[in-house]
């Protein structure tokens, strides 16, 4: 039995009826960019984030960098963020003009060590960017505490954590603002690209809302150079239906998650996901470690279990930062993750049953493992 990492036919089957009304009734209406879709998203969106705005944009990198220019961050500025992160948080930063600094990820934690900020600031520091990795929520009470201390703005990159919690408060609504992504797989997901802002900042919302469309805020009336990147009617349609689904699909993920790491914790050398106890995740992706990671990734897939590795480099190891980038040589326990971390399936439509075989699975091949390295 071979099943794959993500497949979101089942998810796309069982909604099929309310997908095609969606489709439907945008098309009927005529209507294809800013309209009524998108308004009705961002208001219940925003709801959702306990945020005060939302701001549909194009993708999850748009959010961020248009974020930054709306703050008017840009060439001359820095920005801190973790090393370990998916390559557009540092992306974002560099097509803002400003200048990406990294900050060290913790040894047992894939999220951005609070204690290492203050270190880092300079008198040209303007914002940290806190991502919620795999779905957990940052340590957000120090960061904004060290923000505020030196007057720095705060930006959650929450593209994998559409949901969490952090001190029961949900993501969305701790920073100045925080960015979406609502690429396929993540755990709210179009049918396409997409990505929106939330922020409590009406002035801020208002400038993305002008800065995504050509810097018009009235047709043919351009105050800044700004770009398209707008979120479409149709996406925003079917964003809508999906959201609906969200807490549910993001409470089977826990239960997956809970299964998971009480089945594995006895096993020797793999490291399980610890969660702080005041936050709850959402489990975009459900990451273990393991010394010997691409033997056990290469033994899974031969049993049909599909793993990937989120990321196989941290961000100053990437060919795309080869000319360097500052803060590369703090990324010490960044590239440990990027060498021993791997993704077991977690997708909310995995049966119980499929759940059980990737659990025999992994106890096979971490044992196995263990035995031929102890004779
Ligand atoms: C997916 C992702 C992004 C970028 O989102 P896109 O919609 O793909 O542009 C940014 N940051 C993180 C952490 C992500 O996982």
């Amino acid at each position: 039995m071979t099943f794959p990492f993500l497949d979101l036919n089942r998810m796309h089957e069982q909604l099929q009826p309310q997908l095609d009304e969606a489709y439907l009734r945008v098309m009927k209406n005529g209507w294809f960019i800013l309209g009524d879709e998108v308004n009705a998203f961002e208001k219940e969106f925003s709801d959702y984030c306990n945020a005060d705005h939302c701001v549909a944009v194009g993708n999850g990198l748009d959010a961020l960098a248009l974020t930054l220019r709306a703050m008017d961050i840009g060439p001359g500025d820095e920005v801190l963020l973790p090393a370990h992160t998916f390559i557009a948080t540092a992306l974002a930063v560099s097509m803002s003009g400003a200048t990406p600094v990294l900050i060290d990820v913790s040894a047992d934690s894939p999220l951005i060590d609070p204690r290492q900020l203050e270190n880092a600031i300079s008198s040209v520091t303007k914002a940290i960017i806190a991502v919620h990795l795999y779905g957990e929520p940052a340590d957000m009470d120090p960061i904004m505490a060290v923000a505020e201390k030196h007057g720095l703005k705060v930006i959650e990159d929450a593209a994998q954590a559409h949901g969490a919690r952090y001190k029961n408060r949900r993501t969305g609504s701790i920073g100045h603002a925080a960015c979406f992504s609502f690429y396929p797989g993540k755990n709210l997901g179009a049918l396409g690209d997409g990505g929106a802002v939330t922020t409590n900042d009406p002035q801020l919302a208002e400038r993305l809302r002008m800065l995504r469309n050509y810097g018009s805020r009235t047709k043919y009336l351009h105050e800044a150079q700004g770009v398209n990147s707008r979120l479409d009617e149709l996406q925003a349609a079917f964003l809508r239906v999906k959201l609906q689904h969200l807490d549910e699909w993001n409470e089977r993920r826990n239960i997956i998650a809970e299964k998971l790491s009480s089945s594995l914790r006895d096993l020797p050398g793999l490291q399980l996901p610890r969660i702080a106890e005041d936050s709850s995740a959402v489990w975009h992706l459900y990451v273990v470690r393991h010394p010997a990671r691409d033997a056990l990734v290469e033994s899974l897939s031969d049993r049909g279990i599909q793993c990937q590795i989120h990321y196989p480099q941290c961000v100053p190891d990437t060919p795309a930062y080869a000319d360097g980038i500052e803060g590369a040589d703090r990324a010490i326990f960044s590239r440990r993750w990027a060498a021993d971390c791997f993704s077991l399936p977690i997708d909310p439509y995995l049966t119980d049953q499929e759940v059980e075989e990737v659990i025999v699975a992994v106890r096979d091949v971490v044992r196995a493992h263990a035995d031929n390295t102890c004779s």
